[in-house]
């Protein structure tokens, strides 16, 4: 029944504002704005854990780890990997490949792209030239192009393990 790859779609926003801490893919970044978030707002992993768990049919990632939940505010977003790389296991699937899109004005992704990339590869357990990282700007069209948010998209390739 896991003997076709399977493939899978995560999208997460994130307002951004001055002053907050910022981090995508796990990777810190010295910015002037940081995505407003319950947990650390790094939509870059939200989207990562949403196309991993789509892909092995699983729940999303609000449901298995609610914003309500005073528990998981401030969170590191590692945590949630780690979690939603653990349930893609226990269905006998693991993570093929990755590949990701970033829209956002700031901070500039392009100095720290090869970390990310480092980041999500050891996150999901993943060789390196099996995942991927664009960055993009929003053009001055919409919310991101006025850098009032950010946006990751992230989609994933699932095999049998
Ligand atoms: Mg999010």
């Amino acid at each position: 029944m896991n003997d076709l790859p399977r493939i899978g779609l995560g999208i997460d926003v994130h307002r951004l504002e001055a002053g907050r801490p910022c981090r995508l893919a796990g990777v810190a970044f010295d910015s002037p704005v940081g995505p407003v978030g319950h947990s650390d707002g790094d939509a870059v992993l939200h989207a990562a854990c949403d196309a991993v768990l789509g892909a092995a049919g699983l729940d999303d990632l609000g449901t298995l780890f609610s914003d309500r939940d005073p528990a998981n505010r401030g969170r590191d977003s590692a945590e949630f990997c780690t979690e939603a790389l653990r349930r893609v296991r226990e269905r006998g699937l693991r993570v093929l490949s990755l590949d990701a899109v970033v829209e956002t004005e700031a901070p500039k992704l392009a100095p720290r792209r090869a970390a990310m990339r480092a980041r999500l590869a050891a996150l999901f357990d993943v060789p390196e030239d099996r995942v991927n990282l664009k960055g993009k700007t929003g053009e001055k069209v919409d919310a991101i192009g006025r850098g009032e948010a950010l946006r990751a998209t992230v989609v994933a390739l699932l095999g049998p393990r």
